[in-house]
């Protein structure tokens, strides 16, 4: 049976119970602003040394870590795209962050993955175009990959939970 996605507010740095988090990168993978700073903070300057030995990553495209401080085994740096008006591929490249994201998971034996809602902060991508995106690709990535068991979603405030919450019903 496919693994199940769950929903949960607040900050996903304090998710004790995934195997890994998944990071809303730039493509320098040298850190950033939002859940990027809140995953760096959190996972001390042994994150940062060992995401400068990559090479950054493409725009839709993962690379996996180890976890620094965290208490997971992995962080999965996932590169969102930035929201240009919805023409420029933008649905596809975030379908394959988490995607690419899932397949690491797998790849390196995690069976409960946390995610941010990639591009809905800095990168401008309208909420509920992400939620819908973000929870197709990833029910697909889970039935293609029944090792990963939980796909949980951390929403950072009240009313993006909401729109997770009816995206997640519609479905
Ligand atoms: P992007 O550049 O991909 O848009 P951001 O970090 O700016 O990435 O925002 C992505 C989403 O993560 C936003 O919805 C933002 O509210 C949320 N966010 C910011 N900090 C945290 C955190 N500590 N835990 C979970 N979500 C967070």
């Amino acid at each position: 049976m496919a693994g199940e996605i769950t929903l949960h507010r607040g900050d996903i740095t304090q998710d004790a119970e995934a195997d890994a988090i998944v990071n809303a990168a730039n493509q320098s993978l040298l850190g950033g602003g939002g859940v990027d700073g809140a995953i760096h903070r959190a996972a001390g300057p042994a994150l940062l040394e060992e995401c400068r030995g990559l090479g950054g990553c493409s725009t839709g495209d993962a690379k996996i870590t180890g976890a620094g401080e965290l208490p997971v085994d992995h962080v999965i740096h996932a590169v969102g795209p930035r929201w240009r008006g919805g023409d420029r591929g933008e649905a596809e490249l975030l379908a394959s962050c988490y995607r690419r994201a899932i397949e690491l998971a797998d790849e390196h034996g995690c069976a409960r993955v946390a995610f941010p809602a990639i591009s809905t902060g800095v990168y401008g991508y309208p909420l509920a175009q992400a939620a819908e995106v973000a929870l197709e690709a990833t029910r697909r990535a889970l039935d293609a990959h029944p090792d990963v068991r939980e796909a949980r979603f951390w929403l950072f405030d009240e009313h993006a939970e909401q729109v997770f919450a009816r995206a997640l019903d519609a479905a």
